[in-house]
């Protein structure tokens, strides 16, 4: 998506959001890095949480229409809306009333994240899994799209359930075997 879109919408001059550059897409970091998510809580016409993963250098971002969960198990809503740049990640305060998201945007959780699989690609294929490092979202979270393609596009955005705990089961040859009679 890039930020054209993002860049698009504001008015630099008069919103205190950064304006941001795209960063050269496709290059291999030099050195592994951490990627970092954001959920900015943001009071604009109607109240919802922008869920930010960090990927191709820019935010891949969500509007989440009620507070994430801690958790697991109940879906929320998140619409996807445009790229925005890295810098945003760090981002809060007052949009001014006749600008695009007008109100106010407080940082509700922040922390790195790991991922199996490039979140470029499962954004693709519809479906993200991410194990978050945050301070309020530990732990693994699942984005599905379910209508839709591109921005706006409709998705799921929930923590997974922890998986059922293996049972042992001693191999049989380890087990003492019963004397013949
Ligand atoms: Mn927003």
């Amino acid at each position: 998506m890039g930020l054209k879109a993002y860049q698009r919408k504001r008015d630099f001059v008069r919103s205190p959001e950064p304006r941001g550059k795209a960063r050269p897409r496709g290059k291999p970091q030099p050195h592994p890095k951490e990627l970092i998510f954001v959920i900015q809580e943001h009071h604009a016409r109607r109240v919802h949480w922008d869920f930010r993963l960090e990927a191709e250098g820019v935010l891949k971002s969500w509007a989440v229409t009620k507070e994430p969960l801690t958790a697991p198990g109940v879906h929320r809503l998140a619409i996807e809306t445009e790229d925005h740049p890295l810098e945003y990640a760090k981002f809060h305060g007052r949009i001014p009333e006749g600008e695009y998201g007008a109100g106010t945007v407080r940082i509700w959780d922040h922390g790195t994240y790991d991922s199996h699989h490039p979140v470029e690609e499962s954004m693709e294929l519809g479906a993200i899994k991410v194990f978050l490092h945050g301070r309020k979202l530990k732990g693994e979270y699942v984005l599905a799209r379910v209508a839709g393609e591109g921005a706006r596009s409709r998705w799921v955005f929930f923590k997974s359930k922890p998986k059922p705990a293996r049972l042992k089961i001693p191999a049989i040859a380890s087990l003492p075997r019963k004397r013949r009679r």
